[in-house]
């Protein structure tokens, strides 16, 4: 069978216009097609109607009216016939045409005996199938009226196409193609020199979150307009600006010696430095900007939006608002993926969590108060992973719960281990912002106590202030409870964010701990050397047990039992320390005292 009567070059072409107008449309999925082949086939009095698109080895029915397949190979198929002409190709009889009579569909099912099919000719000039109808019996030659009707339905049914193209390619609130839009062209024009992608953000996720939930979905699109308006002055002639989702958008430039791509960035930055009205509202923007040099930094398989969002946000957070594409901040991104996603596991794992114990000691006896338990983490293959790097990411999912509930248990089983050696230890344990709006807390903690039969005044909860900003009367609530119960509850890190003396006097908190950047940037008579000072003395008027942390020096412990900090952590006493090697600590004296005959425990709520 000959059918191709096209070049492969001008079947090369062809194609990438059938993969862009028809790749993305399921048959039989849309009914304005279906409904122009169940037209077609009435008005012609046939059984079946096709909108069949050729494709490199299938014919693919994109609707189809009294056709059972929804293909079948390009080998068979009567449209693909003469793919290059305009005219419309009809065969009266199959069975007495030599190119069709030993065809399979006239052979058996389904007989074909009669075919006319109009070319659906697009813009280009290529031909993407046909619109054919075909029955079961022959017929005489089409007349001229029926062969012009055939073809405006072809018409309508490419006009279709390209429409249904358009929408799955154009975002409708801003009428700027889409991310669908950003990745077929990166894709089609991948390997052309000097191309670079810039993405811009005017918001973060939480900053629209916010805004929209404060003025609702439609003044949050008309913001968006807005930056539209704003990007379409700023950007060079002959860039090319798509939404690349919700919060964003990219922009395609050409690099030429005229454009230096910081001044644009450092340009944009500035004009969104001025707020943008939605209606009559003046809203400030925080924008983020990355900047991605396509060449350079990427294959044709890098998945870039991804890139260039990992980069934006971290441009956001820098001082000059926009930063190059930096493979670093990508592995960083991955790093904390594989992180967040191991930690489930590594709760149920035998070696892989552990906690260690740092003493706190009474700067006036030399005693040891408590201890503060701090979690370590072993993972398989990334090694030691520290805490200050996982917390911060389980807070961000409820994972932060389940490690908690872990150290809970953890850190009951072993002061009872501890009493059971004699030693009657205080714990403190620090719990997170999310944990404190988790309504089991509370009940998992008195399991614990319970199952290990550890008194709630061996407890000490610690958090820091930054629970205090979700919903304040509800945390106070939560912490009194626990009070109520008779574990202490410290406030952790003060002094390093925006301290708040009102909420100091409202929480039943029981201590304070002096956050260590304090201690570690002190000098005499510096700014931290009053700001210590101050604090110790305002926290005790609140009669309040002061706690310094990060005591390092004999000379900090000197200065801050003489200012009356009360009591101190720091590598100047112990580093935190194995239950086994803090034992040893234990009873070797360190503290002061004779061992057996310490008791660690009361000398928390002792002060107040
Ligand atoms: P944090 O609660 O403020 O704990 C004190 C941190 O300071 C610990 O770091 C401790 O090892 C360190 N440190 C103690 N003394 C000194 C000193 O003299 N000098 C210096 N430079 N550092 C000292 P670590 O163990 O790396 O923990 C970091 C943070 O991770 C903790 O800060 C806490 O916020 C968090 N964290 C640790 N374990 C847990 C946990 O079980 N649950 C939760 N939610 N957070 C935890
Ligand atoms: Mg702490
Ligand atoms: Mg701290």
């Amino acid at each position: 069978m000959t059918q191709w009567n096209l070049s492969s070059e001008q079947e090369r072409v062809r194609l990438v216009d059938v993969d862009r107008l028809t790749a993305d449309l399921q048959s039989g999925s849309d009914p304005v097609l279906n409904g122009i082949v169940t037209m077609v086939a009435e008005h012609f009095g046939v059984p079946t109607s096709l909108v069949s698109i050729i494709e490199r080895d299938y014919q693919v029915f994109k609707a189809r009216v009294g056709m059972e397949a929804e293909r079948t190979s390009r080998e068979v198929s009567f449209c693909a016939h003469g793919l290059g002409e305009e005219a419309v190709l009809e065969i009266c009889d199959p069975t007495q045409d030599p190119r069709f009579a030993l065809n399979p569909l006239v052979t058996g099912a389904p007989y074909i005996r009669y075919y006319a099919g109009a070319p659906l000719r697009v813009k280009s000039g290529q031909t993407l199938g046909r619109l054919c109808v075909i029955d079961h019996q022959a017929h005489p030659p089409m007349d001229e009226q029926g062969r012009t009707l055939l073809r405006n339905a072809a018409s309508v049914v490419v006009a279709r196409l390209e429409s249904i193209h358009r929408a799955h390619y154009i975002d409708a609130v801003t009428g700027l193609p889409n991310r669908q839009r950003f990745e077929s062209d990166i894709k089609d024009t991948f390997g052309q020199a000097d191309r670079i992608a810039m993405m811009i953000e005017p918001l973060s996720a939480s900053g629209m979150d916010s805004l929209a939930k404060a003025l609702g979905g439609e003044f949050f699109t008309r913001f968006m307009l807005a930056v539209k308006e704003l990007l379409v002055q700023l950007l060079p002639e002959g860039a090319r600006l798509y939404r690349s989702g919700t919060l964003g958008f990219v922009a395609l430039l050409e690099g030429s010696p005229a454009l230096s791509i910081s001044r644009l960035s450092a340009d944009l930055v500035q004009a969104f430095a001025c707020p943008l009205y939605s209606g009559n509202i003046p809203i400030f923007s925080d924008v983020g900007i990355s900047v991605l040099e396509l060449e350079r930094e990427i294959d044709g398989t890098t998945d870039i939006l991804r890139l260039m969002a990992s980069v934006t946000d971290a441009a956001r957070r820098s001082e000059q608002r926009w930063l190059n594409y930096d493979p670093l901040i990508d592995a960083g991104l991955r790093r904390s993926t594989a992180l967040l996603n191991a930690i489930e596991a590594a709760l149920v794992s035998p070696d892989q969590f552990r906690l260690v114990y740092q003493p706190r000691i009474d700067l006036a006896s030399g005693r040891c108060v408590a201890v503060e338990a701090l979690l370590r983490w072993t993972h398989p293959t990334l090694g030691e992973v520290s805490p200050a790097e996982f917390i911060p990411l389980a807070e961000s999912t409820a994972s932060i719960r389940h490690i908690t509930r872990w150290v809970m248990r953890r850190v009951c089983e072993q002061l009872a281990a501890w009493r059971a050696q004699g030693i009657e230890m205080t714990a403190s344990l620090n719990v997170s912002a999310l944990d404190l709006t988790d309504g089991r807390l509370f009940d998992l903690l008195v399991e614990a106590l319970q199952a290990f039969d550890v008194a709630p005044r061996f407890i000490e909860l610690e958090f820091t202030e930054s629970v205090l900003v979700t919903d304040f009367q509800a945390v106070r609530a939560q912490l009194q409870r626990f009070r109520d119960l008779g574990v202490a509850i410290g406030i952790d890190d003060f002094g390093s964010g925006y301290s708040n003396w009102a909420y100091l006097r409202q929480i039943p908190a029981t201590s304070v701990k002096l956050d260590r950047s304090l201690l570690a940037d002190l000098q005499p008579g510096n700014s931290e050397w009053h700001i210590i000072r101050g604090l110790i003395s305002l926290v005790r008027e609140l009669s309040l047990t002061v706690v310094a942390e990060g005591v390092e020096t004999e000379l900090h412990y000197h200065l801050l039992r003489g200012w009356g900090c009360q009591q101190g952590q720091g590598y100047h006493f112990a580093k935190p320390l194995s239950p086994t090697d803090l034992l040893a600590w234990w009873n070797a004296g360190q503290c002061g005292l004779a061992p057996q005959r310490q008791r660690a425990g009361e000398c928390l709520l002792d002060n107040l």
